[in-house]
């Protein structure tokens, strides 16, 4: 049996559901978890939407976005979908605890390093998990609400940097008019994502441009946002989502990357490439992870200190 028939049968079978993403979630972790949850509440089921982070302000427009607590259910669940992610880890120590999983099936489309005891459906040449379950859906043959092809949409859109990145395939593209006709509605989730930012958000740029700087003889772009620029623009780490384009979007560079301070000694770090790194292994380096033109990771210490540890992985990385 196919993965997507096991997982399908799984899902006819069961009647408690849990679905869970990664902390800190992304559009695809948001999309990927509501998408899925309503459709399998529409078959019947009774659905539990866990994340250990609060749903970022930007994808509170995408309906039932407040199905997603912090709060695990206190029953033991049939099923339990880990989607966007692979290890208890990036899900988060609550969950790790959790002792009511159930059957684990795993939807994920980064390069996976030990993923989960369970069902995987791991390919990571789909352009976001959202693509995943679409597929897994469309085994069950039911069909989606204007509402989970919302969710979806966002999901395939963001994580394809709306159509930009090379993981827009045809296949990304041929879900992502599925979802239309099932209702999305694409100019409404693009403005809502990329034209409803607030003052702050521009506020805090401005700042974060002035620390553009280039390393490598210009092969690598640094921008820096400090706890003072946070302060001083009344911006929060949400609003940042983006920023690391910037230095993305320059003639000649191979990467980018976006430093910030984050509570503590915690610098937390985007890494982006065209293509020539793979960013993805810098980033394991340090604990951190993804794909290998976008990957993150959290490091110890000062802007400065943290920049030269990259910068001498970058070294060895780019030769
Ligand atoms: P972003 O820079 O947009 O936060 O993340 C880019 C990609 O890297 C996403 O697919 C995200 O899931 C992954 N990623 C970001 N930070 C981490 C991390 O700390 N650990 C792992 N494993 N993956 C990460
Ligand atoms: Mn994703």
């Amino acid at each position: 049996m196919r993965t997507e028939e096991m997982i399908a049968s799984a899902i006819k079978h069961g009647e408690k559901f849990l679905v869970v993403s990664h902390m800190n979630p992304d559009g695809d972790a948001i999309g990927s978890s509501i998408g899925l949850s309503l459709v399998l509440e529409s078959m019947g089921k009774r659905v539990f939407t866990y994340n250990e982070s609060a749903v970022p302000a930007l994808y509170r427009f995408i309906p039932h976005s407040q199905r997603i607590t912090q709060e695990l259910p206190r029953e033991e669940v049939d099923v339990t979908f880990v989607l966007d992610c692979s290890t208890e880890e990036r899900v988060g120590e609550k969950f790790k605890e959790f002792a009511g999983k159930g059957l684990v099936v795993v939807a994920d489309h980064h390069p996976p390093s030990a993923p989960m005891e369970g069902l995987h459906l791991i390919r990571t040449d789909a352009s976001a998990t959202a693509e995943l379950i679409y597929d897994i859906l469309a085994e069950l043959d039911v069909p989606l609400s204007p509402e989970s092809a919302t969710a979806l949409y966002v999901a395939i859109m963001t994580d394809t940097g709306s159509f930009k990145f090379s993981n827009t395939t045809s296949r990304a593209l041929e879900v992502a008019a599925q979802l239309l006709s099932f209702g999305a509605n694409h100019r409404l989730i693009v403005e809502h994502i990329y034209e409803s930012f607030p003052p702050e958000r521009f506020r805090l740029m401005a700042m974060a441009l002035g620390t553009l700087h280039f390393l490598k003889e210009g092969k690598v772009a640094s921008v820096w946002v400090t706890r003072s620029m946070f302060q001083e623009a009344r911006a929060n780490d949400e609003m940042t989502e983006g920023f690391v384009d910037i230095p993305r979007s320059i003639r000649g560079v191979e990467v980018a990357m976006l430093l910030r301070e984050k509570d503590g000694c915690d610098i937390r770090v985007n890494l982006r490439s065209r293509g020539k790194v793979d960013v993805a292994d810098i980033a394991s380096r340090f604990g951190g992870g993804g794909h290998p033109n976008a990957a993150g990771c959290t490091l110890k210490g000062s802007l400065i200190e943290a920049e030269e540890c990259l910068l001498k992985a970058l070294e060895e990385a780019m030769g």
